[in-house]
């Protein structure tokens, strides 16, 4: 896991700014050989000073024909991005420009074009940035959304390494003096019991934080690849219209999601900062048993189930509604004489999948529209759960909309300096991982007939688990297919 176990023989270099035409352009190179290319392409005999900005000329090395004039900035390792000697050209942003500069690079020895995410991973291997951090730089270049931005913002500055670290090393300490225990052969009981104690009451504790750590709602991976918003209700209820009041007036639409299906319409937007893959689904019946089988509805069934947040849509026109809560806390919806119970509809539309009954308990935001139809005031004791609109008339869509960033926040929460989050999957597979071996081994800690290689077994294998997440490595091999999933989500240049 050093420079040395991994030496980069070759120098590499690409255009670190974006693709195409722009004012200005940034090349960068890093490695042994890097040089080179402030000798041959500025025609200089000595290196430049580090970290000053020089405006200078450039020229192909081979004809010496000018290229053009920029800045050129000397980085010497191990104080550079990489940990390499770096130089970084900043030269006017044209294609022809960039070609030249790049194709006199590669005429350099030893000199090759950068893979994807390769800079990173030079850093990454001489310790300039642990893999969380990593991911978290690979995060923030791809935030799209406010919130995406401040959660990658924050993983990239070590603060979510800051925890996992932190644990690391508590468990490393434990683990040495639980083996230390075994090393004293004149230990007295009573002493070895007290030791005992005190490396168990940090296991305890640090399962404690592991524990709360995972028990997050997800709010972190959500806010990374977006909350799955789904608009259902009967046809007709205004649920296009109001999908395309959130994609068009209110929201700025990012990009088209990949994977629009026939039936479900869908579209990644930016609501107050918060990512949301939006859904408008085709409608059900839901008094209609029979309909369920009907294939549109398989379709919006599946949507329903996979969704985070659910926006139902109910006619105010049509019926006569009014809300009400039960004593333990349900809230109840009363359409004319026929009830739809939040906890009711889940089980009309899947006949009892638990899952979804808790996404409606939790996650849906229930819409009277076409208020504008209807002359008798909304009954009902608490209406703020509701939204009440028109998006004919508009009316009730700023508290509508302000109904959605209330559960947005509650659903992702504001990222967090003090507090950050899990953000990905293979973070939190191999913190449970760690959870698990924590228990296990203040389980068999309770046992009279203690085993004492089973319990350093547990403490061992829930270290390799934090080491892996921010090392990326186990027993001092890397693990190799994780870092080049993660270094090749990376753009080139980066
Ligand atoms: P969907 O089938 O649930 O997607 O409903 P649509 O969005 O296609 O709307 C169905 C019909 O209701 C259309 O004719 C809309 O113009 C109309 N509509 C939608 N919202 C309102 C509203 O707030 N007030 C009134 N009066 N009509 C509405
Ligand atoms: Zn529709």
């Amino acid at each position: 896991f050093s420079t040395a176990a991994h030496p980069f023989n070759e120098t590499i270099y690409a255009l670190s700014s974006g693709q195409g035409k722009s004012g200005v352009a940034v090349i960068r190179v890093s490695g042994k050989d890097s040089k080179l290319a402030v000798y041959k392409l500025l025609n200089r005999t000595t290196l430049l000073k580090p970290r000053y900005a020089y405006l200078t000329s450039i020229y192909n090395p081979v004809t010496k024909e000018l290229l053009d004039k920029g800045l050129v900035l000397w980085f010497p390792g191990p104080n550079s991005f990489t940990g390499e000697d770096v130089c970084e050209f900043q030269v006017h942003g044209g294609t022809a420009i960039i070609s030249s500069i790049l194709q006199s690079l590669r005429s350099l020895d030893n000199f090759r074009l950068a893979r994807p995410g390769e800079f990173t991973k030079r850093a990454f291997y001489n310790k300039k940035l642990d893999l969380v951090e990593a991911e978290g730089l690979a995060d923030l270049i791809n935030a799209e959304t406010e919130m995406q931005r401040k959660q990658a913002l924050i993983q990239s500055q070590g603060l979510l390494s800051k925890t996992y670290i932190k644990w690391k090393d508590e468990l490393t300490t434990a683990l040495m003096n639980f083996e230390s225990l075994f090393n004293f052969e004149n230990i007295d009981e009573t002493n070895e019991a007290v030791a005992l104690k005190n490396i168990n009451n940090v296991i305890t504790r640090v399962c404690e934080e592991v524990t709360n750590h995972l028990d997050d709602g997800k709010r972190g991976q959500l806010l990374r690849t977006g909350v799955k918003t789904a608009i259902i209700g009967e046809p007709n209820v205004g649920k296009s219209s109001l999908y395309n009041f959130l994609c068009k007036k209110k929201a700025a639409i990012v990009t088209p999601y990949p994977g629009t299906t026939r039936d479900t319409l869908e579209y990644y937007i930016d609501l107050f900062g918060y990512p949301v893959i939006l859904y408008d689904t085709c409608g059900i019946r839901y008094r209609d048993v029979n309909l369920i089988e009907a294939e549109g509805v398989q379709v919006t069934l599946d949507t329903i189930k996979s969704s985070e947040l659910l926006i139902l849509v109910i006619d105010a026109g049509k019926y006569h509604v009014w809300l009400n809560h039960t004593p333990n806390g349900d809230m109840l919806c009363y359409v004319k004489d026929y009830i739809i119970n939040e906890l009711q509809v889940p089980d009309i539309i899947n006949r009892g999948a638990n899952s979804l009954r808790y996404l409606f308990q939790k996650r849906c935001l229930i819409v009277l529209n076409k208020i504008d139809k209807i002359e008798i005031p909304i009954e009902g004791e608490d209406l703020k759960d509701v939204s009440c609109i028109s998006v004919s008339t508009n009316a009730g869509l700023e508290q509508f909309l302000n109904n959605i960033k209330n559960k947005l926040t509650d659903i992702c929460a504001e990222p967090s300096s003090e507090n950050p989050a899990i953000t990905k999957l293979r973070h939190r597979n191999l913190l449970e991982t760690c959870q698990d071996n924590l228990n296990q081994y203040l389980e068999s800690a309770e046992n009279p007939a203690l085993d004492y290689a089973l319990l350093g077994n547990n403490l061992r294998c829930a270290l390799r688990s934090l080491t892996e997440i921010i090392e990326g490595r186990r027993d001092n091999r890397p693990v190799n297919d994780v870092l080049d999933e993660i270094f090749h989500n990376f753009c080139i240049g980066k």
